[in-house]
């Protein structure tokens, strides 16, 4: 069954590249709703921006949307993660600012907030999306890909020159509460160097690495406390695909491969997915295959003690 919120839970923080302060409330809302953004600081015109593939406007460092009056969010993807880690299908996010808060810089304080508010099923059956035969995209020596499977596993490869990255590999079945247990804590990632050059763009403005991002520099580690787990940054990529993925507009029941890929390239993915009528189909979950959906099953116990 498809599932939403109990009650609206709050946030308030700052927005990672803005910098600006911004409240952010996710409400419950009807079967079949999906997850829509609405925006309560601008009082004229369509403020209402759904969360999905075709209104993603590209952009290398985060994931921004935009409905067609113009209207925007920005950084929707930790949030996006929380919610379909949680299992939530339906909610409206009401937000008086361009970009979600960044808040610790991972998806731990939305997913504590959904579950305290807990999450209720509703009585409709969810409906997902069959990934039927191999898709894939790639960029330079950045590759996204997506193939047949049972439910959704994402596998992703990170190689960074800087020695206190290197390369990482992860893979995880998002069932069982996996997401939650593993991933809903690991934070942002950038390098020094990185900073430096987004901050000259007028980027990053709210960055902080004692806060809400964790900074490298070569062989170290510069945000105080260090990292959550060795592998903190491949972790992060995977809570970012999970999220931006999400933008499908139902659950995946698929296999998703990324090597070096970004929010553009797994963006990229959905567009060369839909574009091909062979490559997917709708499913209605029975019982079963509603038991591997992520989110499915999710409980406050499962959540990390680091966060
Ligand atoms: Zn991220």
């Amino acid at each position: 069954m498809q599932a939403t919120l109990k009650s609206s839970v709050r946030f308030t923080g700052t927005g990672l590249h803005s910098g600006a302060a911004v409240h952010l409330v996710i409400h419950p809302a009807s079967a079949d709703y999906g997850i829509w953004f609405k925006r309560t600081d601008i009082l004229l015109g369509d403020t209402m921006i759904p969360a999905r593939w075709d209104v993603v406007e590209q952009t290398p460092l985060c994931t921004r949307i935009v409905n067609s009056a113009g209207v925007s969010v920005a950084t929707i993807e930790h949030l996006m993660a929380a919610l379909a880690g949680c299992g939530i299908h339906n909610a409206l996010i009401e937000i008086d600012g361009p970009e979600v808060p960044i808040l610790d810089g991972s998806a731990a304080e939305f997913v504590r907030a959904i579950l305290k508010a807990g999450v209720v099923a509703q009585d409709t059956p969810v409906r997902a999306i069959e990934i039927l035969k191999p898709i894939s995209v790639e960029r330079g020596d950045a590759r996204a890909e997506l193939v047949p499977a049972d439910e959704l596993r994402i596998d992703f490869h990170i190689d960074f020159v800087d020695a206190a990255i290197g390369q990482q590999t992860k893979g995880l079945n998002m069932a069982n509460g996996s997401f939650v247990r593993e991933l809903c804590d690991s934070r942002t990632f950038c390098r020094q160097a990185d900073v430096e050059t987004m901050q000259a763009n007028g980027l990053a403005l709210g960055g902080d690495p004692a806060e809400n991002a964790v900074v490298f520099d070569g062989d170290k580690v510069l945000s105080p406390g260090g990292l959550r787990y060795a592998d903190e940054p491949v972790r992060h990529k995977m809570l970012d695909a999970l999220g931006d993925l999400a933008l499908a507009g139902a659950p995946i029941l698929g296999r998703y491969l990324g090597t070096r890929a970004g929010h553009a390239l797994t963006n990229e993915l959905l567009r060369v997915l839909f574009a091909d009528p062979s490559a997917w189909r709708y499913v209605e979950c029975d019982h079963q295959m509603a038991a591997r959906l992520p989110g499915a099953g999710v409980h406050m116990a499962e959540f990390p003690a680091v966060a």
